[in-house]
């Protein structure tokens, strides 16, 4: 009897697999999840190939850049056959790869799109880094051809999985702040010239869509609602030719339906920490550094005294070992993602309605 892992755990559910135990073999998918790495640059390279590299539920099985020495070169670091190399001209035929279970997209915002509709024809699940388009219209045309193809969409928010923010998110949740009065939350960094992420076709946009974001989901996410409204605007500091295409800075509100605001602030300009501060009707959370790759700080003042401090101190790329974790556990067990498609679009919506609130308080 060839059980999948699937059956196997609905077995377990029931209580039967331990009588069934002894009599199993091998599972029929017993194998960790292949993944085809979609784009050779610095988040793929540096944290998303080594954390699978640690991943016991997945590996490296396939590689696609425009750069033939380069990928060669990561296909012997990692074990990937020649044949499994592909360009972004033959990336169609990872349809005929049965060691692909998974693309991981890494590439310019502007291109998730093409890249993630053409895996899920390919009948490839999803792995796609943030944000997850340059426009709402291509995040829904994304879910769409998943949704066609019975393919998995994750988008990569691997905060979302992280304990630091997780234990944020429980403090909130079991009321030890009382309920939320404001966040407050800020990332960017000085950008150098000639990055693709300046080159609005691109990038779809400037810090807002590639770190702004990151305050955008999360106040969404401590808060656990949508906003009911958006206000931005927006400036250039700098008027040294970087900053033509995209905005340098950008700072916005967010109304929550209770009535908490959240104000954010990002950047190109300047190193700005990622972190973020809850205050609460009872006390205050803050998450400094909280969107580092390590070495994230959680802190908490209580009203009626008391402190806590929680800081694991898990090495990068442990945050990508979780994501690329949870994403194997949602294709062995067909389960959906903490980070669906649906997640990637409100950000994209909520990111249009700030870019027209500057247009206006621009003029
Ligand atoms: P990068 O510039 O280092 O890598 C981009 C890759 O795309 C390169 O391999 C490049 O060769 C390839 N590419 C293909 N066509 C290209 C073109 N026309 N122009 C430029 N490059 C092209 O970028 P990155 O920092 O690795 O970012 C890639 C994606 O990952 C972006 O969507 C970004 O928002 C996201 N990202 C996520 C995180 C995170 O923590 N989750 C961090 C950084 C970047």
């Amino acid at each position: 009897m060839k059980l999948t892992r699937r059956e196997f755990s609905r077995l377990l559910a029931l209580g039967a697999g331990a009588e069934l135990l002894p009599k199993i073999p091998a599972l029929a998918d017993d194998r960790p999840i292949g993944y085809c790495i979609v784009g050779l640059g610095r988040i793929s390279m540096q944290h998303f190939m080594p954390a699978v590299r640690m991943s016991k539920k997945s590996r490296v099985t396939a590689l696609v850049s425009g750069h033939r020495d380069k990928a060669e070169h990561m296909a012997a670091e990692y074990g990937v056959p020649g044949d499994s190399i592909y360009s972004y001209e033959d990336y169609d035929d990872i349809a005929k790869n049965p060691n692909i279970d998974a693309v991981y997209i890494a590439l310019p915002n502007s291109m998730h799109a093409e890249y993630t509709i053409r895996a899920a024809k390919a009948g490839k699940h999803v792995l796609c880094e943030k944000p997850m388009a340059t426009s709402v219209e291509d995040s829904r045309s994304m879910i769409q051809a998943c949704q066609s193809a019975n393919r998995k969409l994750m988008i990569a928010y691997r905060c979302q999985y992280e304990p630091v923010h997780l234990r944020a998110v429980e403090m909130i949740r079991e009321g030890k702040i009382g309920s939320i009065e404001s966040i407050e939350s800020a990332f960017g960094f000085a950008i150098a010239p000639n990055e693709w992420r300046l080159d609005k076709k691109l990038s779809g946009g400037g810090p807002l869509v590639d770190v702004g974001i990151y305050c955008l989901n999360a106040s969404r996410y401590l808060i656990g609602e949508e906003p009911v409204e958006v206000k931005g605007i927006s400036s250039v500091v700098d008027h040294d030719g970087r900053f033509a295409q995209v905005e340098e800075t950008l700072s916005w509100t967010a109304r929550f339906p209770n009535g908490a605001l959240a104000n954010c602030n990002c950047t190109y300009g300047s190193a700005m920490r990622g972190y973020f501060r809850v205050r609460g009707s009872r006390g205050t959370i803050t998450v400094d550094p909280a969107f580092n790759y390590d070495k994230l700080h959680l802190s908490a003042e209580f009203d009626g005294g008391g402190t806590t401090e929680f800081a694991p101190d898990e090495p990068d790329p442990v945050q990508f070992l979780r994501e690329a974790d949870h994403m194997a556990d949602c294709i062995l067990q067909n389960s959906e993602p903490k980070t669906p498609g649906q997640e990637g679009l409100r950000d994209m919506e909520w990111i249009a309605q700030i870019y027209r609130s500057c247009e206006k308080s621009n003029g």
